[in-house]
């Protein structure tokens, strides 16, 4: 299409006049409504913080990195001079409720790991900021509740982690699954696992990560099935393996576990802290089948239809759409689509499969 070259003039003229008032503030291309960059305080600076999201925070539209929460001095530090933070950014654990003079800071991202978000998503709550908190939001279905509770009481916004939810190759198999293009979904298999390294971190203790492989991995195997079908399970029958009893005193190795959906589809999953190489989905539809693998990795993941078209389509960065649509949710007062109920929910689904597990038989969810 041919630009009209007078209100190209105008937009252009009209973004140069307004670029002093937009000092500190991210103005869109020309021509767009400026937006405003929320600043972004990571708390718990470890592996995901480090290599994901502080990297994909600097690829972000809307959205800048303003602050950290560590606990140990020299990580601050080191942050401090690679992202050019001033030294009233920075805080401890115990000093989060110094945020609260603190107007560079908008959001929290809670980082630390899961039986820890709870109390640091309610520091940054109490301290006015708005939180967005990783998966699995918490350990316990009353834990989640108590997280959503203490940010409706600050009057902000609450969004989970859930990258999958971005992924525009997962949409695709969503959109798939909603037009029937390759007829109805029937039967989703849905798996997800890594070997686990180092036997002394906290994924491997229950105090801190609430479960093993099941709340770490599975938990996307789960958003899978629930992402696809639109419906929550209302029948669970699941199982755990175990090889090595000492290296998962604490948690679960393998889960493998079936749900039913009120529809009449069936998911089927293996999760895995024991093998590496399981990272797919494919749904068996009434006319073919579709799905991605690998579907749950940060690049890369890509599919195929039965109809021999590939699924594949460029992400920028899953953090960075998970970001930009949580600020995007908070500038224009919208509700997000990871919410902490969604969030609370899953846990309700995770407690349900152990739940099973302990019983030796399916759980009903109705
Ligand atoms: P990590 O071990 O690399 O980092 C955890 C951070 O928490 C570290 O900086 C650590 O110092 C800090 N911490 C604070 N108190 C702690 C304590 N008492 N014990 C241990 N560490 C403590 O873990 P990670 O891989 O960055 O995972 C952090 C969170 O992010 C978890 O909830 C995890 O499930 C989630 N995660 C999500 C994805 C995703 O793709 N969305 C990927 C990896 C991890």
């Amino acid at each position: 299409m041919t630009q009209n070259p007078r209100r190209q003039f105008l937009t252009q003229t009209a973004a140069l006049a307004a670029a002093p008032l937009l000092a500190g503030v991210g103005a869109d291309a020309f021509g767009q409504a400026p937006t405003r960059k929320l600043g972004v305080a990571l708390c718990g600076l470890g592996s995901l913080s480090s290599n994901q999201i502080a990297p994909a925070l600097l690829k972000t539209r809307n959205c800048r990195l303003s602050g950290i929460v560590t606990g140990t001095p020299s990580k601050a530090a080191e942050w401090k001079q690679k992202y050019n933070l001033s030294d009233k950014s920075i805080y401890d654990y115990k000093s989060m409720h110094r945020m609260a003079d603190n107007k560079d800071i908008d959001i929290v991202y809670v980082v630390t790991p899961n039986a820890l978000h709870l109390e640091h998503a309610m520091a940054a709550a109490a301290a006015g900021k708005h939180v967005f908190c990783e998966k699995p939001m918490e350990i316990s279905v009353e834990r989640c509740q108590q997280m959503i509770d203490a940010v409706k009481k600050a009057g902000k916004m609450l969004g989970v982690g859930y990258r999958c939810q971005f992924e525009p190759n997962h949409l695709e198999c969503v959109r798939l699954a909603k037009e029937k293009v390759l007829g109805e979904v029937k039967i989703i298999d849905a798996n997800f696992g890594f070997g686990m390294g180092d036997p002394t971190q906290w994924r491997l203790k229950r105090d801190l990560a609430g479960g093993g492989s099941l709340m770490d991995v599975g938990i996307y195997c789960l958003q899978t099935a629930r992402m696809l079908t639109g419906e929550d399970p209302v029948w669970i029958n699941a199982a755990e393996v175990k090889t090595d009893a000492v290296k998962f005193r604490e948690v679960d190795e393998t889960v493998l576990w079936q749900m039913k959906f009120p529809s009449g589809v069936v998911s089927n999953s293996v999760c895995t802290y024991n093998a590496n190489g399981l990272a797919g989905f494919r749904a068996a539809t009434t006319r073919g089948w579709f799905g991605l693998e690998p579907a749950y990795f940060y690049n890369g993941n890509r599919g195929r239809r039965s109809d021999n078209t590939e699924i594949n389509i460029p992400v920028s960065d899953q953090f960075a759409l998970e970001l930009e649509d949580f600020a995007d949710c908070i500038i224009n007062k919208k509700p997000t689509r990871v919410s902490g109920e969604m969030g609370l929910a899953d846990v309700k689904f995770l407690m349900a499969i152990y739940e099973s597990i302990k019983k030796g038989r399916p759980v009903s969810l109705v």
